[in-house]
């Protein structure tokens, strides 16, 4: 397992990682064009364009730390690997962020929000960027969920094949779009075994136990 769900930055992965940059630096640009045109305009399109702006950019920055950091084998560190989340692949029901870190994200982000209102600035774009790994944090809580199948059954669907049978492949956990722009969705025809979704639920380990 080990071996498995590491890569690093060096070689042919060195020209993907550019790629991605390069793909990312297309999107960015006519999206931060619009919303410095929007200036002068309608205030909330121009805010909104901003928080949107900042939350892109953070399911850039999740994408690549998960496919170029913490898969990597010197990890975020970089002096060794990855280990809590190598930790998170091996035991999928253990997620390091507790609920009153959640909150604690949440309470932040509801400050960052009236912090915006009132600075009517360029500073939207952070507050859009934050809630975008505030989200992701509760995202990537919910994806570990059963009933997620019903709300977010693409990204639940992309989470379990990158814990389970994919680990070089779906990235994403806030979007899926990074994966399917940059080649890592899963393969056609891909499916995985109730076993296997059991082991990603934890039900084998909670049925050990009782
Ligand atoms: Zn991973
Ligand atoms: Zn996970």
């Amino acid at each position: 397992m080990k071996a498995q769900i590491y890569s690093s930055i060096s070689g042919s992965n060195a020209r993907q990682y550019w790629l991605c940059i390069f793909v990312f630096g297309l999107l960015l640009l006519p999206l931060a064009s619009v919303s410095l045109l929007l200036c002068a305009g309608n205030r909330f399109v121009f805010h909104g364009l901003l928080f949107f702006t900042g939350w892109f950019i953070w399911t850039f920055i999740e994408y690549m730390a998960h496919r170029f950091w913490m898969h990597s084998a010197k990890g975020f560190s970089g002096s060794g690997s990855d280990s809590r989340h190598q930790h998170h692949h091996v035991h999928p029901t253990d997620i390091k962020i507790t609920s009153a870190n959640r909150y604690l994200l949440g309470f932040i982000g509801i400050i960052l929000i009236l912090l915006s209102a009132w600075l009517n600035s360029y500073f939207t774009v952070f507050t859009g960027l934050y809630m975008g790994f505030s989200g992701y944090c509760f995202m990537h809580f919910f994806l570990h969920q059963r009933w997620a199948q019903y709300v977010f059954k693409d990204l639940q669907r992309f989470h379990l094949y990158h814990h389970c049978k994919y680990p070089n492949r779906c990235f994403g956990v806030s979007v899926t779009w990074w994966d399917k722009i940059l080649d890592t969705s899963p393969p056609a025809g891909a499916s995985l075994c109730q076993r296997t979704i059991d082991f990603f639920f934890g039900v084998h380990r909670r049925s050990a136990k009782s």
